[in-house]
């Protein structure tokens, strides 16, 4: 169904799933099908096209997150590949920011997992309209209801299947088309080829009249036409269920529910129609807003080639043959190659020079771009993720792409001394691809401290370290970022007075301090009335107060989650600074912060096992005497599923004794959840 504007036809969408639900092989179906691979890799062989780091293929987990064009049917589908791990928060975050629509893969034996839940909610939070592709048909012990079942259980979804399987297990074959009310099948030697069309056919019958009188009773709470039409019982065209199918799934009223078999490219033909049919295009998501540069007002960018430019840099990588490539979304307007563009975010204009659209096997130069484009730029040296470039006239900002701070750390050392440098450039380079990892040297020390978002995180940073680079030497044991908070709330006064002879110095504040619920951060307020304070050193207190939080009371870990009140202080006409008000509101804060019941935290890490069930036993109670909290159990034939917290100080390793408990047949997926307070037992030790 070719749209009339280019716009319209764009599809910026990713695919989202919990590790091993198939993602990958989904997303290289849908590659070849739009005709850009010429043979058809599989994840099992290491031969996957979005794979194409070394180490992604040997792990078999996709951790970049690049943009993939492919073309069906008059659409244009920018497939932005997120990861399916997700101790890559970051990318799963950024992705989520710059794509329209999602396609959720489950598998259609393990149903909704941990990460297809934590991922969902991801992108409820961004409001994302979504499908959903039920996967692995061909499995044992596949099932479709079951796993809509749990989509409105554990997602609070509500899903509606427009497609029924044909054949089940080993013999499924196809798919029936509740909306065109027709059957697509495949030969058994897997779908390459497009389906043959046929009328339902007599073992699904009965099965087709539920769930198309579902789909068509849920389509008509959606619309009130609709719904007078279906109580009337009056005839309800294709059309009209198409359209308001669509509305529902763009207001995010329905999800609809497709299914197949990407290992044996089962119905991926009509998964790829319903991309275009259900997902929005860039016209069909709200405005973006954006900050007008010079007003500081909240301002909208429309997708139109007629205004002004305006695009989010939202990834950078290095690549080997053409350098950096940025990898960015047009919002609005029309953008050459050779012009140049402003960032407000530096306040640099760089000029852009090609511009590469990506297909699974190749790059294709264009010349220009329009909104709802996604592409990467060459010659952009100074725009990181983030970041705006946009049209030096009307210049904007765009809301940037927030990222968690890491949680754990590793020291590396290089291989030699004279390898240090090449090894911080290394790692810059790295940093800048991946927002959530993150650099320093410890001079104290003299070791480079590289920290990440969960142990894996780390350990495939360090391949690609060693791999690539070739520079590291000796890598520390991981230790665990730990925070500081407090539970109480406490006043304290910072004196910085020296008045002996010449030029003095004088600062004085009485500050309050008060716990913030977790996750809050850092507050400061600012009650001095009457001048007590002169105005131009309320900003050196708060400096002050903001680097005494970097160190807390118990262990020089960064306090978090804290309000700071700046309550009274005095001055001198002549000695009061901006140096001294900062010492003495650091002073004041370290004097409040220890009164105020100072504590530990500890990042808790939520954690799914799926193991045989003859291990459970063992596995319980390894988790046991790692500080785990057991939140639930389900048992799936003979799969249980165990969901827990568990310190990550008490993670480390956890893969390695897994496989050993286990004979290797369990996996477990972890990532980080929150922080909270360390036992006193533990702490004290
Ligand atoms: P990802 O981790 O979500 O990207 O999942 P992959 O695409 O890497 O697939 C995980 C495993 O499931 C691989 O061994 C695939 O061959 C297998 N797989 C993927 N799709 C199917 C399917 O439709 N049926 C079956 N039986 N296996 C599949």
């Amino acid at each position: 169904m070719p749209h009339n504007s280019a716009v319209e036809s764009i599809r910026n969408i990713g695919f989202i799933a919990h590790i091993d639900a198939g993602k990958t092989t989904v997303t290289e179906r849908v590659l070849f099908l739009a005709g850009r691979i010429y043979k058809v890799g599989g994840v099992d062989e290491g031969t996957t096209v979005m794979d194409w780091m070394a180490q992604e293929r040997e792990r078999g987990i996709t951790i970049t997150s690049a943009a993939t064009t492919a073309d069906w049917n008059g659409y244009t589908i920018n497939i932005i590949d997120t990861p399916g791990h997700v101790d890559f928060t970051a990318e799963v975050e950024r992705s989520l920011r710059i794509l329209d629509g999602g396609v959720v893969v489950f598998d259609a034996v393990a149903g909704v997992q941990s990460q297809s839940e934590t991922v969902w909610r991801q992108a409820d939070r961004y409001g994302v309209p979504r499908i959903c592709f039920v996967n692995k048909m061909d499995r044992i012990g596949a099932d479709l209801s079951r796993t809509i079942d749990s989509i409105t259980r554990r997602l609070g979804a509500n899903p509606v299947a427009i497609q029924i399987p044909v054949g089940q297990e080993h013999s499924f074959r196809g798919v029936v088309d509740l909306v065109e009310e027709k059957a697509l099948l495949y030969p058994e030697d897997g779908g390459l080829e497009a389906p043959t069309e046929g009328p339902v056919p007599e073992e699904v019958i009965g099965e087709f009249r539920a769930y198309r009188d579902l789909m068509i009773e849920k389509v008509a709470e959606t619309d009130d036409d609709l719904m007078a039409k279906y109580l009337d019982e009056e005839p309800i065209s294709k059309e009209e269920i198409k359209r308001a199918l669509r509305k529902a799934t763009l207001e995010y009223r329905l999800v609809p529910v497709l299914c197949g078999s990407a290992l044996r490219t089962l119905a991926i033909h009509p998964l790829l129609d319903a991309i275009g049919e259900y997902l929005p295009s860039p016209a069909d998501v709200p405005l973006v807003e954006a900050k007008d540069f010079k007003t500081g007002e909240t301002v909208t960018r429309e997708p139109r080639e007629d205004a002004p430019f305006a695009g989010l840099v939202f990834k950078v990588v290095t690549d080997p043959f053409i350098g950096r490539l940025a990898y960015f979304r047009v919002y609005s307007g029309r953008i050459e190659t050779g012009t140049a563009v402003f960032s407000p975010n530096s306040g640099k204009r760089e000029r852009l020079g090609r511009l590469v659209r990506m297909h699974a096997e190749r790059r294709e130069e264009v010349d220009h771009v329009s909104a709802g484009a996604i592409v990467a730029a060459v010659g952009l040296k100074v725009a990181s993720t983030g970041d705006t470039i946009c049209d030096e006239r009307a210049p904007v900002l765009l809301e940037t792409i927030n990222f968690p701070e890491p949680v754990i750390s590793v020291a590396i050392e290089p291989k030699t001394r004279a390898d240090q440098d090449r090894l911080m450039e290394a790692l810059a380079r790295l940093s800048e691809e991946d927002p959530t990892l993150k650099v320093k040297y410890d001079d104290e020390v003299g070791q480079t401290i590289l920290s990440g978002m969960g142990e894996l995180h780390l350990e495939i940073m360090v391949d690609r370290m060693k791999r690539e680079f070739r520079a590291v030497g000796t890598v520390g044991t991981p230790k665990v970022a730990y925070r500081e908070a407090i539970k109480g709330t406490a006043k304290a006064e910072g004196r910085f007075v020296r008045q002996t002879g010449g030029h003095g110095q004088y600062g004085h504040v009485w500050i309050e301090v008060e716990p913030l619920e977790s996750g809050a951060g850092f507050e400061f307020e600012d009650k001095i009335r009457g001048g007590a304070i002169p105005k131009e050193f309320i900003p050196s207190v708060r400096k002050g107060v903001k680097e005494a939080m970097g160190a807390g009371p118990l262990s020089g870990y960064p306090v978090v989650d804290v309000k700071v009140t700046l309550v009274d202080g005095t001055y001198h006409d002549v000695d009061s600074s901006d140096m001294a008000f900062q010492v003495a509101g650091s002073m004041a804060a370290k004097a409040a912060l220890r009164k105020a019941k100072p504590i530990l935290l500890e990042p808790i890490m939520k954690i799914e096992i799926v193991t045989p069930g003859e291990f459970l036993g063992d596995v319980l109670g390894d988790l046991g005497r790692r500080r785990a909290n057991i939140r639930n159990i389900e048992g799936q034939a003979d799969i249980q599923v165990v969901r827990a917290m568990i310190p990550l100080a008490e993670s480390f390793g956890y893969a390695g004794t897994l496989r050993s408990l286990t004979q290797g047949r369990a996996a477990h997926s972890i990532e980080f959840d929150r922080y909270h307070e360390v036992p006193a037992s533990i702490a004290a030790a």
